[in-house]
């Protein structure tokens, strides 16, 4: 990966962890899926409002590392507007990218490839994937 990229990739997880967007226990939630990464201990509820088909809101509440929360702030901006179906396989599509080291599926312009550092360092990948994963259970539920 270029080193520019990979510096920009960096700036957007810091400023996302320290700024993260949507911390916050949504009162009214239709929905929340909890998960915890025993690894390294992080912890993240995610909390939908859900109406219809269409997720009006979404938070999440967190302990956790940097990256976890980087990526949990993500998720909330991404699915917020989204339908059910469409945030699953947006979820689905994600755990798929940082699990398999070559793929490229987001594209440099797509802000979730800044996610992508994590493949680097296989033990930090479940730090990124473990909001989506508990996406997946609030959606379940
Ligand atoms: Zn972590």
């Amino acid at each position: 990966m270029d080193a520019d990229l990979q510096s920009l990739y960096r700036e957007t997880l810091i400023s996302q962890s320290r700024n993260p967007e949507n911390n916050y226990i949504l009162e009214n939630a239709t929905r929340q899926g909890e998960l915890k990464n025993p690894l390294c201990g992080d912890v993240v509820t995610i909390y939908l409002s859900i109406d219809g088909d269409q997720i009006e809101k979404a938070s999440f509440q967190a302990q956790c590392c940097s990256i976890c929360k980087a990526s949990a702030s993500m998720l909330t901006t991404r699915i917020t507007g989204a339908d059910r179906s469409g945030a699953a396989a947006l979820a689905e599509k994600l755990v798929a990218f940082l699990n398999d080291p070559k793929s490229d599926t987001f594209g440099k312009n797509d802000s979730l490839q800044a996610l992508s550092g994590v493949k680097a360092f296989a033990s930090r990948v479940r730090c990124a994937t473990l909001p989506w994963e508990a996406l997946y259970r609030a959606l379940a539920d």
